[in-house]
């Protein structure tokens, strides 16, 4: 876990901080000075997001001549351990002289320091946080430990230093455009997926034929698709058929279970749902479709046997009807059309896949996203149910694959459905997430 030292002269509320970040009563707290006996550490959590805490202290005896170099040891080393130090100063008695030399010795480190102005509930700390900006560590954030107030402030000073830690862990890119796109193909039974998977690969590889649920091959085939720029881009095909136990097909011959798709989408990124064109969208597809996108994938849906479909502008105008209004969560579900015995359609196919994963993959930089979510509250500010008013004051992602966001401010948590969908409706837009589920939780500090 990243690290946060909690450093500051006596007294000043580090001990409060410390119990109120990690969340127990752990240390002793008292307005006498020097209580805190030993340097603490905890795993705290903030928002949602977790470290780990360092708090210096110790000084009990209040020798005067021997305190500051004492502190300064300690202090250093706990700066020098940490990820950035949150330098705590007491607002309402202003900056001390041993404020000041601490900070002097915080200037010459070149660790990340956040200031915050401590006790600064009501008004009582306003004098004592402008004699801290003159601190120059940086804007200092007003706070109250004991009320704790300013804890969205505090997240979001402390958050570029912790996430840059989380992003140092060691693992595979899968948000590269480069990575192995994970598709699944669910459909009913002979709505083609077989013949479809054949197609792509260019080979017998699974056996087809006019009998339901004659495919028990691989559940998946690794392969590489040839963009429209000549690109050779990594596919694994996972295919719901190939899953099938020989002992069930019989009595799956008319249906595909909903459970029997879910396994296949458990490991994809993006779930094609095949239709038979001969036979338009049933309950079952629109089931399916609907447990896809609750689960976060990526859903395209593909109409195949386009070859011998009829009527087909109406046919497709009636599915693309039928979907936008049975799935509640998304609308725009993108609607294709192929045929898996022509090979029409399929490279379309496969580039909207790509480009889906894309926008399940996206992450948005704080900074843009806050520019917009500005405008969005101001263009239709939140409701005041029962008078109160909500305040939403920031927006994060903390999440892609799918797109997930973190909305915090005050009663945020009260916010109507109808105000959640504008904002997850604004996101979609003004990021090109299109039809990938976007998800927003709701935050209010307590
Ligand atoms: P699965 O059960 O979903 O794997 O379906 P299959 O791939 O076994 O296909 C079922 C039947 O539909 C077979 O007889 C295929 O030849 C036929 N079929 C599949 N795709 C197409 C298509 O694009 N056009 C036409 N006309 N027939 C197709």
């Amino acid at each position: 876990l990243p690290t946060v030292a909690i450093i500051g002269r006596p007294n000043v509320g580090k001990s409060t901080l410390f119990n109120r970040l990690v969340g127990k009563r752990l240390a002793l707290v008292d307005d006498q000075p020097g209580v805190t006996r030993d340097r603490r550490e905890g795993d705290a959590t903030l928002l949602g997001m977790d470290f780990r805490v360092i708090d210096t202290a110790g000084y009990e005896d209040e020798d005067v001549a021997t305190l500051p170099g004492r502190m300064r040891a300690q202090t250093e080393a706990a700066v020098q351990d940490a990820d950035v130090a949150l330098f705590v100063i007491d607002s309402r008695a202003g900056v001390t002289p041993l404020d000041e030399e601490i900070a002097r010795w915080l200037r010459s480190t070149d660790r990340p320091i956040v200031v915050m102005a401590n006790k600064a509930e009501g008004r009582a700390g306003d004098s004592g946080v402008y004699e801290a900006m003159a601190l120059g560590l940086g804007d200092p954030i007003p706070f109250s430990a004991e009320h704790g107030e300013g804890v969205v402030d505090l997240f979001e000073a402390l958050r570029p230093h912790l996430e840059r830690e989380e992003a140092d862990e060691p693992e595979e890119d899968p948000e590269s455009p480069d990575a192995i796109l994970k598709l699944a193909i669910v459909g009913r039974p002979n709505a083609g997926k077989s013949t479809l998977i054949n197609r792509l690969l260019g080979q017998d590889r699974l056996i087809t034929g006019p009998e339901a649920g004659i495919t028990r091959d691989s559940i998946a085939v690794d392969w590489e698709w040839t963009d429209f720029e000549e690109r050779k881009r990594p596919v694994r095909l996972i295919d719901t058929a190939g899953m099938r136990k020989r002992a069930k097909v019989e009595e799956k011959l008319e249906k595909l279970s909903v459970m029997d798709a879910m396994r296949a989408v458990d490991f994809a990124e993006v779930v094609v749902l095949l239709l038979d064109a001969t036979r338009g969208l049933e309950v079952q597809d629109l089931k399916i479709a609907d447990r896809v996108l609750q689960e976060g994938r990526a859903l395209i849906v593909v109409m195949n046997k386009w070859d011998v479909a009829e009527n087909a502008s109406s046919l497709f105008n009636g599915v693309k009807g039928a979907l936008d209004e049975g799935l509640a969560q998304v609308k725009g579900v993108p609607l294709l059309t192929v045929s898996a015995v022509t090979g029409k359609g399929l490279d379309t196919m496969m580039k909207v896949a790509f480009e889906t994963r894309e926008a399940w993959s996206r992450r948005v930089s704080t900074g843009q996203l806050n520019r917009w979510f500005e405008r969005a509250i101001e263009a239709n500010p939140p409701p005041a149910p029962g008078g109160k008013r909500i305040k939403p004051r920031y927006v994060t992602q903390n999440k892609s694959r799918p797109p997930s966001f973190v909305l915090f401010g005050t009663r945020v948590d009260l916010l109507p459905t109808s105000y959640q969908r504008y904002l997850i409706n604004g996101l979609r837009k003004e990021f090109d997430f299109g039809a990938v589920p976007v998800r927003l939780t709701l935050r209010a500090p307590k």
